[in-house]
């Protein structure tokens, strides 16, 4: 390991918390993967009985020192995302040597048969350029940016805790929920998803959180915002912890499930369902002056009317006309650079052709917009103007459980030390 890496990892922790850091690696890990493996299948069996795949991303190395735990918890269902080929911060590296390892990771996880095509950086530190190898590495997610729920409340903690939980936030870099969709994200032919902090090393080691009940509390008010915006909320757990959050872990699945309107998925499943919607072009008929929907047997999930801001109707399932197309008008100067923010988005659009017939038209002296100012056009429209959901079947959000696997012993650790 790099002294800057190692100076870097101290400076998100005081010394007390260092020793505390290593007297809890000890109490987790084993010299044998005994230890690590009844908390990792344990909260395999939790996942599984409330029918959601969790998906773990793991260091490549750590696949190739214990290929046969992957492969017995990939025939129980499980998902594995590649967490770097080492466990070190990629974005001290030069892109070549990011590319090599990212390509390496891959072959690893081929060779083992541990199938994979997603991807989580280390300590979730990552950069468009980094980012931007993946794609040409042939992957088709990423998850390492963080989203961090707001909700946690200062008030509750003495100054050195909430210092040392603003340092880790720095660290990711994270995003605050209150101002963002926490939504997946495509951009040419590729997927971010967003993962949601606090975390349990967050909730656990900085917040000193240590009973279920304090957990449950701030997961249960996470699920329920991330579903009144109708979001994505990808837990992040680390499965050595697994005893610390069993409880509250169970708590959230038991309820994300009896509310029946919350979809819960892989990062895999969620992946591909956002490259689907995303395919999805809206095709309209001049029908005596009325615009139709034409193909509306192969729409991948409910359609939505919105109108000056206000969903008023959500399941469109019969026949509908409007006065004008209901979509937003691109022509071909704006279909470069807008094209990707309004398939993300799920608003319907026209390219090039009776642009003039569309609903919503986008101003020209704009330079680049984002998902916001869409909104905030479409919202000004007096028009009504068609939707695809967020969600398949109706559902309303989304959860997923992801837990980073960065060591399975005590061994795997030494060799993280050395950079290995
Ligand atoms: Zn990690």
């Amino acid at each position: 390991m790099r002294i800057q890496q190692i100076v870097k990892r101290i400076r998100t922790r005081s010394f007390d918390r260092v020793f505390l850091r290593v007297r809890s690696i000890f109490q987790r890990y084993g010299f044998k993967p005994n230890r690590y493996c009844t908390n990792l299948f344990e909260m395999i069996e939790l996942c599984l009985k409330y029918k959601i795949h969790p998906t773990f991303p793991v260091t490549a190395s750590v696949v190739k020192r214990h290929p046969e735990i992957f492969k017995e918890a990939q025939d129980l269902g499980v998902e594995f995302a590649v967490h770097g080929l080492k466990h070190i911060d990629y974005t001290q590296l030069p892109d070549r040597d990011v590319m090599q390892h990212a390509q390496k990771a891959i072959d690893i996880f081929n060779l083992h048969g541990i199938n994979t095509c997603g991807f989580r950086y280390p300590y979730l530190r990552s950069n468009a350029h980094i980012v931007e190898v993946l794609k040409c590495t042939g992957y088709s997610w990423d998850s390492s940016n963080a989203i961090v729920w707001t909700g946690v409340k200062q008030e509750q903690f003495n100054s050195k805790i909430w210092d040392n939980y603003q340092n880790i936030l720095n660290t990711y870099e994270a995003t605050k929920f209150c101002n963002t969709k926490c939504l997946p994200e495509i951009n040419d032919n590729f997927i971010h998803l967003p993962v949601s902090v606090p975390d349990d090393d967050i909730l656990i080691e900085r917040l000193e959180l240590k009973d279920n009940s304090a957990i449950t509390n701030i997961l249960y008010q996470m699920l329920e915002e991330h579903y009144k915006k109708e979001s994505l909320f990808i837990l992040q757990l680390h499965p050595e912890r697994f005893v610390y959050f069993k409880t509250a872990l169970e708590n959230i699945l038991k309820e994300a499930m009896n509310r029946g309107t919350i979809w819960m998925a892989s990062l895999n499943e969620i992946s591909s369902w956002w490259k689907k919607r995303s395919e999805f072009r809206f095709k309209f008929e001049n029908a005596a002056q009325n615009w139709e929907l034409a193909n509306m047997s192969d729409k991948p999930c409910n359609l939505e009317v919105w109108q000056a801001g206000e969903r008023i109707v959500s399941d469109l399932s019969h026949k509908w006309t409007a006065n004008y197309m209901p979509a937003i008008a691109v022509n071909a100067n704006q279909k470069e650079q807008w094209l990707s923010t309004i398939k993300n988005s799920g608003y319907s659009y026209i390219l090039d052709t009776n642009l003039n017939d569309a609903a919503v038209q986008l101003p020209e002296n704009v330079s680049k917009i984002t998902s916001e100012l869409l909104d905030e056009i479409v919202k000004n429209s007096s028009e009504k103007i068609l939707k695809l959901a967020n969600w398949p079947s109706g559902k309303k959000s989304c959860i997923a459980v992801s837990g980073d696997i960065d060591g399975i012993d005590l061994i795997d650790f030494w060799e993280r030390f050395r950079g290995n």
